[in-house]
């Protein structure tokens, strides 16, 4: 009877235990689930704004262009030349995903291309002839009946072709240039209306300047892109320490052909920060049976798990431990490029009013890269600021644009910081920006351009030496700037 009752009383011993230790992390949980499903953001009439949610500014006009081909393009070519006459700017807007207000003119016009996104694959050539204002959300599905995959783009799907080319896009795709390289022709509108088309051999110079070149050189109507096959993928992820990680990523990345994808993520949570990262590989798995095209899994508690990070050490410290507990349950686990690739920035992203999420990226040359992490980790905590997250990629050189950021291989380090709407924490992100850009500067690196408009002009002009000569050569093609926006108004 005592021995029954001992070890009833263990087992309740026991249970409590298990209770203390999940009672927090799942009431954590359960608070941030709630608190995200209160917030909601409403965009005012009259003005228009971007990712950055900094950015609401009057606009004179929003015209959206018709889907039908024809009328598009005839109703861009009368509002270019409408703009011309009345001195009015034109600001061209993809899926507005850029942070700076590259796609905004104060009381200018917006000339919205989303509708513009009709598609052929042509299995001849291997390419698909897409609308500009096309999002990879609705290429992946197509593509996808085709067996084929988009070869180059960010690590969302949220974005569109038009202001992935004109920002360079870049993502988890090893051992290649940024997206320029994967673009073999496209046509555009220039500011005298004229339609031409532009590739390695036809309009060469116009071509290297509108790819890269944020919508100041005219309105790019459709591109032709190479794509891949579509394929199954084995992950393998591996858990190492952050100043390794250029040793790792040459031994399980570099040169390897069976290699379709690479996700690299450094910890940011405040106990042992930057210390570790994850390397995660895609290797090509041909006997793998293909899986239908469905929905990203685990969305809701993926996005509670980071969304719980935000402001709160112990919801950064709950993630990491998450994040490696995962990293050794997905092992072995088989997964097609184009599941990979179509997920949309909507399962992360800051809904919270009073916040919103700032990117910054750095390119820096592989011989600088621990140094870098060096680098971040001395000067972040000295900064009021609340880093989200730490991903790094491998950029190939690129050979194809005129405002480069690789001019080498060079590994770009995304973080994504949690920012206030106030003035001051603008003003935290504005001294941080600028003190990590002299970082790369001196590392030999550059910069992201699509983000905030932070960087000093001569910080612009020292990452970009032949950003002098771009902006002369917008002149040449656009003589009356009908083309603009806050980033050219800014560094011009
Ligand atoms: C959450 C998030 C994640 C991101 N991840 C990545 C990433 O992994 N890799 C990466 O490289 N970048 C990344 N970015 C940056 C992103 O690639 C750029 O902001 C890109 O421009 C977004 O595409 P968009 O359709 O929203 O472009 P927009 O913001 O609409 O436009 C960007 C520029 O392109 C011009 N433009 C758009 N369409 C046309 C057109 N038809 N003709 C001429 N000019 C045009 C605009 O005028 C503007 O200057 C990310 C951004 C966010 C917010």
């Amino acid at each position: 009877m005592n021995k029954k009752r001992t070890l009833r009383r263990i087992l309740i011993f026991l249970l409590l235990i298990v209770l203390v230790v999940i009672a927090r992390p799942v009431s954590f949980l359960l608070y941030t689930y709630y608190k995200d499903q209160q917030a909601t953001r409403v965009q005012k009439a009259g003005y228009s704004n971007d990712a950055s949610h900094l950015n609401e500014t009057a606009i004179g006009t929003l015209v959206k262009v018709p889907e039908n081909v024809d009328e598009a393009i005839t109703q861009i070519a009368q509002l270019i030349k409408q703009a011309s006459l009345q001195g009015k700017k034109i600001s061209i807007a993809g899926a507005q995903h850029s942070m700076g207000g590259h796609t905004i003119y104060p009381n200018g016009i917006v000339l919205d291309m989303k509708s513009f996104h009709y598609m052929k694959y042509d299995s001849i050539s291997n390419t698909l002839l897409v609308g500009s204002g096309a999002l990879w959300s609705e290429i992946i599905p197509y593509l996808d009946k085709y067996n084929r995959s988009v070869a180059v783009m960010q690590s969302n799907n949220s974005f569109s072709v038009g202001g992935s080319i004109s920002v360079n896009c870049h993502g988890w795709q090893p051992n290649s240039p940024p997206i320029a390289s994967t673009v073999a022709s496209f046509r555009l509108i220039r500011a005298n209306g004229e339609i031409v088309t532009c590739s390695r051999n036809e309009n060469r110079e116009l071509f290297s300047l509108v790819l890269g070149g944020y919508g100041l050189f005219g309105v790019i109507l459709d591109v032709k892109l190479h794509v891949v096959e579509n394929k199954m993928y084995k992950t393998q992820q591996y858990v190492i320490k952050s100043c390794d990680y250029i040793r790792e990523y040459n031994r399980l990345a570099t040169g390897k052909t069976d290699l379709g994808m690479v996700y690299g993520r450094i910890n940011i949570n405040p106990s042992h920060f930057m210390e570790e990262a994850i390397i995660g590989t895609f290797l090509i798995d041909s006997k793998a049976a293909f899986k239908p095209l469905g929905e990203s899994g685990f969305t809701a508690i993926r996005r509670t798990v980071f969304r719980g990070s935000a402001n709160s050490a112990y919801g950064k410290n709950l993630r990491w431990k998450a994040e490696k507990l995962i990293a050794a349950q997905i092992n072995g686990k088989t997964v097609s490029r184009n599941q990979l690739q179509n997920e949309g920035v909507e399962v992360y992203q800051n809904t919270d009013t009073a916040y919103t999420d700032i990117l910054h990226e750095y390119f820096i040359p592989t011989n600088s890269v621990v140094q870098f992490i060096d680098r971040l980790k001395a000067i972040i905590p000295t900064h009021k600021v609340d880093l989200l997250n730490i991903t790094v990629r491998n950029v190939q050189k690129d050979e194809d644009t005129y405002l480069r950021y690789a001019n080498e291989e060079v590994f770009g380090f995304v973080m994504l910081f949690n920012q206030a709407k106030t003035p001051e924490a603008e003003n935290e992100m504005k001294a941080l920006t600028q003190q990590l850009v002299n970082e790369a500067i001196a590392l030999g690196g550059t910069y992201y351009l699509p983000y905030r408009l932070h960087a000093t002009k001569e910080q612009l002009y020292k990452a970009y030496p032949q950003a002098r000569e771009f902006f002369l050569l917008k002149k040449k093609y656009d003589s009356a700037e009908v083309f603009s926006n806050k980033f050219y108004e800014t560094y011009k």
